[in-house]
């Protein structure tokens, strides 16, 4: 699969402006300043294809791309923001949830974490959610450039045995967009998830 032609298609504020549910979608989704819209560029070797500076709090929406008439990225908003009023979290967790449990063509999830601070609980609960309808997770511990090589190779080991609790089907993987290190494993995934 070619991701370096995705287009970006429209942004929904609710499920229902969503395309129609059909072909194959691929979510990324991870707190804010994970560093998701970073990995979504590094991944289509676009510079802002998802802009890297937000005003958090303001409200999100759900961006598609599509990358052909049959396949399409879809970039969830950050969730686990301090600053964001409870009322307002309450609501995106119950988008999340209804997006991550009834979209068909939903194929997989992106999980991004920060390689430093991994698995906090609203990461937990997406995956809880994903297990339940036994959608596939891929977990990216980002920004893994922060750390040497016997740290980050720790930190997969104790992601990989938490995983097994929470989503035994989960996968794990170190991913750094600064120096682009895990983008053969991640294109790897994604091409299984967008086989028809
Ligand atoms: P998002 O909120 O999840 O979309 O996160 P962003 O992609 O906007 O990144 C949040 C912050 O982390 C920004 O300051 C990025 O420059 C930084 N960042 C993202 N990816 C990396 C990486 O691979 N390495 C390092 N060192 N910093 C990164």
């Amino acid at each position: 699969m070619n991701y370096h032609i995705a287009k970006y298609l429209l942004g929904a504020a609710k499920l229902t402006q969503l395309p129609d549910d059909q072909g194959i979608e691929v979510a990324f989704a991870g707190r804010s300043n994970a560093g998701k819209s970073s990995a979504l560029n590094t991944l289509t070797q676009q510079k802002s294809l998802a802009r890297t500076s937000k005003t958090p709090g303001r409200t999100q929406l759900i961006n598609v791309f599509t990358l052909d008439d049959d396949r399409r990225l879809i970039d969830l908003p950050g969730y686990g923001y301090a600053k964001v009023p409870e009322a307002m979290k309450l609501q995106w967790q119950a988008e999340l949830s209804r997006y991550l449990q009834q979209r068909k063509c939903l194929r997989g999830l992106v999980l991004l974490m920060d390689i430093r601070h991994f698995l906090k609980d609203s990461d937990q609960e997406m995956l809880v959610w994903a297990a339940e309808v036994g959608l596939p997770v891929h977990c990216l511990l980002s920004k893994s450039d922060k750390l040497s090589q016997g740290a980050k190779s720790k930190a997969v080991l104790q992601c990989k045995k938490a995983l097994s609790e929470l989503h035994p089907k989960a996968t794990v993987q170190a991913f750094s967009s600064l120096k682009r290190v895990g983008l053969d494993q991640l294109y790897a995934v994604l091409d299984q998830w967008y086989a028809i």
